[in-house]
């Protein structure tokens, strides 16, 4: 069979299985159009049906997580966990609380994390869980009696050797923590079960940090293969939460001048750059105030905000999509490549559409996908459940080193499968085959399971 007839069965069949979920759809067929020709390439792969066992989650957990608001209403949201695949290690990835969570958005990022973990070497396999709950504007206490709801019934499908959690968009340090309580008090036992936890009771060093500094790390490992650097560079960064914060305060460390940040609201532009205190009062902010990224041009009248738009109008070197999924689309792209834009590198999971990917190809710019150029996170939760289980912490510098090995094995790790014959480096391919080895390997072994 032709290899574009091989994709399309392939694909019909998981449609057909999966009809209403749009984004699990397009993040399925991104890695069968690079991994099926590889696996039609490798007798010990080919024939397995490996791919298609790796489409449906071992597990998919919904449940319900009633809780009461500041009013004395009862109120419903939906908990879910797809334990996607635990071959290589427990399953091991964020909880998202968003109005816009469904079965489909956590099936994509369970089955990205699958790759992503099988990326940082680390014995981790995939999951993705999360509410439909709309953190914004509650307060403190229905944050903290939603996440007590969810984890009364969320404990019995976790835990360090099973499932380990860890935080994703509208969840932080404070929900871990109202998580972890609830876990610690029903198991009555103090166990690595939740990641990101706070400094005091097992958490790691560096972890707020890593996927926004492991993501730089990477753009720096990509930008070197041209000799390049961030020093002096321009970079449009979309996104005010951890990851776009943290990939701020780095690239502005390395000496790029960073122009724009965003949120659901819009974006601000600051044409004489981000600077350390800038994002400082930032960080307070969207932390601690929670408030909006319009607040930022009162306080710096000299920048602009615009209302529901993206910043990838702006003219820059790099660009930097650190908010959610969809967000840079084939339109975006082609703006950014006609402003000179060279490296795009994800912060977050899935921002590019499959035309802004296809776009940065054409145009052989260098463009990383999220499950490889932002695994810094999860490899970092990685390096605190191994401090869990010591019952040791090692220091910043210590965590820092090991991010940056493991964000430079990433990069090499693509460079190994990604190389087209014309020298272009595909990022695209390169972490779906790397990612998709490990775990086949794995799952071979183990027989049909
Ligand atoms: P946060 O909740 O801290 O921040 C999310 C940011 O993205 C906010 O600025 C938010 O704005 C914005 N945003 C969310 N949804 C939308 C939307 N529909 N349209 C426009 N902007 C939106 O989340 P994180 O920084 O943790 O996560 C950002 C991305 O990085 C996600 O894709 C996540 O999956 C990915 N990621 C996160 C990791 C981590 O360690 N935290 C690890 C790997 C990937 P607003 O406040 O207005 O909603």
């Amino acid at each position: 069979m032709k290899m574009e007839k091989k994709i399309k069965s392939f694909m019909d069949e998981v449609r057909q299985r999966n009809v209403h979920e749009p984004e699990f759809l397009q993040a399925v067929q991104e890695v069968a159009e690079t991994v099926i020709p590889y696996i039609a390439s490798q007798k010990i792969y080919d024939g397995k049906n490996l791919l298609l066992r790796m489409v449906e989650p071992e597990r998919a957990i919904t449940f319900r997580v009633p809780w009461v608001d500041d009013q004395g209403e009862i109120r419903v949201n939906r908990g879910y966990r797809i334990q996607m695949n635990s071959a290589i290690g427990p399953y091991k990835g964020g909880l998202r609380f968003h109005p816009s969570v469904t079965m489909s958005i956590l099936k994509f990022l369970a089955f990205e994390q699958v790759f992503k973990n099988s990326l940082t070497t680390l014995p981790m396999g995939g999951g993705k869980g999360g509410a439909d709950f709309d953190p914004k504007g509650k307060s403190d206490g229905e944050i903290m009696r939603f996440c007590h709801s969810f984890m009364t019934e969320f404990f019995r499908y976790i835990g360090p050797n099973t499932d380990v959690p860890a935080g994703d968009i509208g969840v932080g340090s404070r929900e871990i923590g109202y998580l972890f309580g609830m876990y610690r008090k029903i198991k009555n036992e103090f166990t690595g079960v939740l990641t990101g936890k706070g400094l005091s009771w097992g958490g790691s060093l560096i972890r707020p940090e890593a996927t926004g500094y492991g993501t730089i790390y990477f753009a720096v490992s990509m930008l070197a293969t041209q000799n390049k650097s961030f020093d002096q560079k321009l970079v449009a960064l979309s996104g005010s939460g951890n990851v776009a914060q943290f990939a701020a305060e780095k690239a502005i460390q390395l000496g790029a001048k960073v122009i724009t940040l965003s949120d659901s609201s819009g974006y601000i532009y600051d044409r004489e750059g981000i600077t350390k205190d800038k994002l400082a009062y930032v960080m307070q902010l969207k932390n601690v105030e929670r408030g909006r990224i319009d607040a930022y041009v009162t306080k710096y009248p000299t920048a602009k905000f615009y209302k529901n738009k993206t910043p990838w109008n702006e003219i820059c070197d790099i660009a930097l999509p650190c908010a959610t999924q969809n967000e840079l689309t084939g339109d975006d792209a082609k703006k950014l490549i006609k402003n000179g834009c060279i490296c795009v590198c994800e912060g977050a999971n899935m921002p590019s559409t499959p035309e802004a990917i296809t776009a940065f190809r054409e145009a052989k710019i260098l463009f990383a996908p999220g499950k490889a150029s932002n695994a810094g996170g999860v490899a970092t939760s990685g390096l605190e459940m191994t401090q869990n289980s010591l019952r040791f912490n090692w220091s910043r510098n210590e965590v820092d080193e090991k991010l940056k090995q493991i964000m430079s094995d990433i990069h090499t790790a693509c460079l190994k499968y990604g190389i087209e014959k014309d020298g272009y480096i595909n990022y695209v391919k390169g972490a779906n085959i790397a990612g998709f080895v490990k775990v086949a390997d794995a799952m071979l072994a183990q027989g049909v399971i």
